[in-house]
């Protein structure tokens, strides 16, 4: 199977989830890269560096700023030169614009969300969870070229691999002028807490409805910060607009699996736990001894959160300054 994974550069760095699922994809089949903006060249071995046997650079200018439609025509004319069986990319909201318009103008079937795909005899399999992620279902594809997007957190880069064999090719791509009619105006980036840096961290401390109050999510804040991890929330939080949603950890949030999680007042629902039961050490701080956190954490302690984390603050900083 011939696959090409949208390789997303931003900031000059190519993005976490998409390196990850660019490994997956060299794993299951052929698979190349798509990289592109201005400095492309430069960022392509690192997608070699994840198993690419050819990496697409399209260092253009146009393709910089973070906008569907030019991405869209790019993507397109190099599929016109090349036929691939399968394009994927790593979920976020630029790539889902482009994988719709993508597969429109293919006339392929996009599945969305996936958490992992695999060659079965040459048909390519995708999984995924369904019916608030209480069933696990497969999904395949009825046209002749697969597009796909993946959760983020759904696969893991391999950091310390090197190239081997692989070649960089230079792609001239063709964008209509009408392509190039939107402008951005202004960027705000959720600076907290980005869903990559969640995805990568090895300390969350996260925070659910049993803060009890917007203002109450500061002893979160400062025990990620004591801890040197990431603050988090379940998706009440964020849907109450107390936390953006770069923060939400979930089934439709990130997917973490950092060494320690600590959750706080959190209940431990499905969907909540599907986005950290792959955490190295869980501990759960919650009023409620048969609350469903308790029976998947590695340690439990029934108590206020308000009153406990302050305190785990305090004891935090202070070891910290023994230590020097
Ligand atoms: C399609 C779908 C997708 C969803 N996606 C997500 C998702 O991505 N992420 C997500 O988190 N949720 C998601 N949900 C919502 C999910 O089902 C739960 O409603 C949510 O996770 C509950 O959040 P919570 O644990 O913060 O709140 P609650 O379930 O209300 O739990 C609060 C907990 O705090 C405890 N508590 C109360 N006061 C204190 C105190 N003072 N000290 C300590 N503990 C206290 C309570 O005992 C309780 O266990 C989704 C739901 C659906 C239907």
């Amino acid at each position: 199977v011939r696959i090409l994974v949208y390789v997303e550069a931003r900031n000059g760095t190519l993005s976490w989830d998409s390196l990850g699922l660019l490994r997956r994809a060299a794993a299951v089949g052929e698979a190349d890269a798509f990289v592109c903006g201005a400095g492309a060249r430069e960022l392509a071995a690192h997608a070699a560096a994840q198993g690419a046997a050819r990496v697409a650079v399209a260092d253009d200018t146009r393709l910089d700023e973070p906008l569907p439609q030019p991405h869209i025509d790019a993507l397109y004319s190099y599929c016109q030169s090349t036929r691939y069986d399968a394009i994927f990319f790593a979920s976020t909201v630029l790539s889902a614009d482009i994988a719709g318009g993508l597969a429109a103008r293919l006339e392929a079937g996009v599945n969305w969300d996936l958490q992992d795909v695999e060659d079965r005899s040459g048909e390519l399999i995708g999984s995924r969870l369904a019916l608030g992620d209480s069933v696990l279902v497969e999904a395949g594809w009825t046209t002749a070229i697969r597009l796909a997007s993946f959760r983020p957190g759904a696969f893991e880069p391999d950091m310390e691999s090197a190239a081997a064999n692989h070649e960089i090719v230079d792609v001239d791509v063709e964008i209509s002028p009408a392509s190039m009619a939107t402008r951005r105006l202004s960027f705000e980036d959720g600076k907290a807490a980005t869903s990559v840096s969640l995805a990568k961290a090895s300390v969350i401390v996260a925070g659910g409805r049993g803060l009890g109050t917007k203002e109450n999510l500061r002893f979160v804040r400062d025990l990620a910060d004591a801890l040197h991890g990431h603050p988090a929330v379940s998706m009440p939080l964020v849907s109450a607009g107390w936390a953006p949603y770069a923060m939400q950890v979930g089934q439709t949030g990130s997917v973490v699996r950092p060494r320690l999680y600590i959750a706080c007042g959190i209940s431990g629902q499905m969907q909540h736990k599907i986005g950290m039961e792959r955490s190295e050490t869980i501990v759960a701080i919650n009023t409620d001894e048969s609350a469903p956190i308790f029976r998947f954490c590695d340690l439990a302690v029934v108590a206020d959160v308000n009153e406990v984390l302050p305190k785990l603050t305090a004891i935090v900083r202070d070891r910290a300054v023994a230590e020097g």
